[in-house]
């Protein structure tokens, strides 16, 4: 393989970047100008030309799937596997540290990652044990409020309370919850960056072993990175080191989780002798799309700055479609994703972006009702689904039966007779002799502690899992998954479950057998089972299930970073949605929903559609919102606006459930019949919703344009 190939298709700023033998590199570019690829051919340059071992490199991403994406595209282009070389994300790239030094990180060997639900439940459990009443202290913001501390770096010691009474509960819930964490040997995620860096600071020869493997760094997406993560950055790299960062100021997305744009500007300053290089065209849209997002972008006061061009023609203009209702928006974003399909198209080029994971929920349903496979990323974790959660906590005791969490989770689920004030009493024993629960429920049975219907209940669930883990060398991944959910009655309480509820719970469960048989290991030194489920704590929500059938995206504007779709639809284009009702009042936030429209709108190649609805059911209540303003800073010349004909085309087989198929024998009018109205005139029926007495009717009148009309008192004439 020779150099020209790794040159090939960079235009003269990204190869200068890609060569650069400047020690730090800092690409600062706009959507889609190469940065991503800049950071692919350099790690190829590196290896390839100056002859540098992959083991030596790492990399970091914001997410596993681009994590894995970069590795294969660094392979195809050098056409050699870089089994060495480290990418990941900060959070896995920590756990990965953690695991290997689990005792110079004062864990145990068999840790557990706690995802934000587990997390909670500590959480709750401190306020209660230290006798605060959760309404004054909801253990929600106390979470938040923790997970801040650890995401700048600080431990409850490091945080001057300055006899300010909130401060000081607060850092009392974070001490107690740390205690806590530490005795069931769990790591929140926050606290999985935070304990590698102190992992680093406390242990210089550790430190040292990876400054001197780690001689190359470089990483994507590089406005998102937090306190915690940029400082681990500066403590890993040494003199001797070189650092690239990539990053776009525009489409720094997660201040609210601790981000700091800032630390663009600060890299310059740490790491002398940094070549800044800029990109100025775009090569993923139409300049249309590239038009669009640059006049919301605009708008923002506080931005480096930056032209972006692109020479792949006008293209076609970004369409927005008002709908009447979800369902109507739904219905149309289907027919959109169908015609797209129809014409010869793949699913997987085609994306949803939505600002909240609720509004999938329609959209899911008018997709199953039209037959088109779709993944949804994020939001909907199947991981993080109760069933699964249950599961995967038998697993971890087949594991490790000391694993608490898991054991508190799981011990009366299925219900087996093992009641509240039992489980208090062997969690009261296991923490004021410290031992595990398992190991308190243990003694509590032998020292005949409970009444014999419990100490019997509770032996029969401590025989249930010595049973399943006899097996844990013996079986496959598969066969261990199978067995918990059938020894532990799990799938036999979804099957009597009633409705579909049940059977999509059944569904899951035995898709979680499914993802089992399909997982591959990566080392042979650590049980398999081990290995899955810190992948799976790791890739909640990542990962969805039929990872090789072709099917159109689902996600939130936030997973969609660093990715692009050839058809994108936005959904959900109205105030209060987007930007959120919660960013309104605050500037800095209300410029990072800016942001998140920039980089929504710079994801598609070459068709965008905005859709919003003029009432919403969300969360069970209606709302009218007006058309978001992001729409509306757009310049009318790169958009159009779609006006449904007078006549009614909603194809027959779209009738969800209560809406429109009962309606005509009901209320005696039809889709798409004309109708008189005293105030408003003659117009044609759209659309029907509800029912009863709050049944409404949608009605598109010649003279005054659609109104929404309770049926009731509305007094259609039929024409
Ligand atoms: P984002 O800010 O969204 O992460 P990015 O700056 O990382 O975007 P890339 O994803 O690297 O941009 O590139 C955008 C698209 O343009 C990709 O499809 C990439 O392959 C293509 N591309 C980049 N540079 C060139 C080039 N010189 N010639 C042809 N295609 C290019
Ligand atoms: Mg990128």
């Amino acid at each position: 393989m020779d150099v020209t190939e790794i040159l090939k298709n960079l235009n003269e700023s990204q190869e200068q970047a890609v060569t650069s033998d400047n020690q730090h590199l800092l690409v600062l570019a706009g959507a889609g100008s190469g940065k991503t690829r800049v950071l692919v051919h350099r790690i190829a340059w590196k290896v390839q030309v100056e002859n540098i071992s992959p083991f030596g490199i790492l990399a970091v991403t914001f997410t596993n799937k681009a994590a894995g994406e970069m590795r294969d595209r660094i392979e195809t282009l050098l056409a050699q596997s870089l089994r060495g070389m480290w990418v990941g994300t900060f959070h896995g790239l920590a756990h990965r540290l953690l695991k290997m030094h689990w005792n110079d990180a004062k864990l145990p060997e068999n840790f557990q990652i706690l995802d934000s639900d587990d997390q909670l439940r500590l959480i709750k459990r401190v306020t209660k044990s230290l006798d605060l009443d959760d309404q004054k202290w909801p253990p929600r913001q106390s979470q938040w409020w923790i997970n801040s501390q650890k995401d700048e770096g600080l431990r409850p010691d490091n945080i001057r309370e300055d006899k300010d009474p909130y401060l000081s509960v607060m850092v009392k819930i974070y001490r107690s919850y740390e205690e806590l964490c530490n005795r069931l040997g769990v790591i929140d995620f926050a606290e999985l960056l935070l304990r590698a860096l102190e992992l680093w600071k406390n242990c210089p020869s550790v430190l040292a072993h990876y400054q001197n493997r780690f001689k190359h760094i470089l990483i994507d997406e590089f406005q998102d990175t937090n306190s915690v993560q940029y400082q681990w950055l500066k403590t890993l790299s040494s003199s001797f080191s070189d650092v690239t960062a990539v990053g776009d100021d525009d489409q720094s997305i997660y201040g609210w989780r601790g981000a700091k744009v800032e630390n663009i500007l600060s890299f310059e300053r740490d790491f002398k002798e940094t070549k800044v290089v800029k990109l100025e065209q775009n090569y993923r849209s139409t300049s249309n799309i590239l038009n669009a997002a640059n006049a919301v972008i605009k708008r923002n006061a506080d931005r480096l700055g930056k032209n972006l061009w692109t020479d792949l023609g006008e293209g076609e203009p970004i369409f927005l479609y008002s709908a009447f209702n979800e369902n109507d928006e739904a219905r149309y974003i289907v027919e959109n994703l169908k015609s797209w399909i129809d014409q010869g198209n793949n699913r997987q080029d085609a994306a949803v972006l939505y600002r909240s994971n609720a509004q999938s929920r329609v959209i899911e349903s008018a997709l199953l009702q039209f037959d088109i496979p779709y993944r949804v990323y994020g939001g909907q974790r199947f991981f993080e689904r109760l069933e699964i959660k249950n599961a995967l906590a038998y697993m971890r005791l087949i594991l490790n039966c000391h694993d608490d969490v898991a054991f508190e989770r799981v011990v009366n689920i299925p219900p087996r007779g093992i009641g509240e004030r039992t489980v208090d009493a062997v969690r009261e024993h296991a923490r004021n002799i410290s031992i595990s629960m398992w190991s308190a429920a243990k003694a509590m049975i032998v020292d005949k502690n409970l009444n014999t219907r419990s100490a019997n209940a509770l032996a029969a669930f401590l025989n249930l899992i010595n049973e399943m883990s006899n097996t844990l060398e013996a079986l496959p991944l598969s066969e261990l998954a199978e067995n918990s959910i059938e020894m532990s009655g799990l799938i036999e309480m979804h099957r009597r479950e009633k409705g579909e509820r049940g059977q999509s719970r059944v569904e899951n469960l035995e898709e979680l057998v499914g993802a089992c048989k399909n997982f591959t290991p990566e080392s042979i030194d650590t049980p398999v089972l081990a290995q899955f489920l810190d992948q799976v704590s790791l890739e909640a929500g990542e990962r969805q299930a039929n990872e090789d059938q072709d099917a159109v995206q689902l996600m939130t504007l936030h997973s969609a970073k660093g990715l692009e779709f050839p058809l994108v639809i936005m959904a959900g284009m109205e105030e209060n949605l987007f930007p959120h009702k919660m960013s309104q009042n605050e500037p800095g936030r209300l410029e990072e929903e800016r942001r998140l429209a920039y980089v929504g709108i710079t994801r598609a190649m070459q068709k965008l559609y905005f859709t919003c609805a003029e009432t919403r059911n969300l969360y069970g209540t209606d709302h009218f919102n007006p058309v978001s303003r992001f729409v509306r800073d757009v310049p009318k010349e790169f958009m159009k606006e779609v006006r449904l004909k007078n006549t009614v085309i909603r194809p027959t087989s779209f009738s969800t459930n209560s809406r429109i198929s009962d309606s005509g024998d009901l209320t005696g009018f039809e889709l798409g019949q004309r109708v008189g109205h005293h105030v408003y005139g003659e117009g044609v029926i759209l659309n029907f919703e509800g029912n009863g007495p709050r049944a409404r009717v949608h009605v598109s009148f010649e003279q005054v344009g659609t109104k929404i009309l309770i049926l009731a008192s509305a007094n259609l004439q039929s024409l």
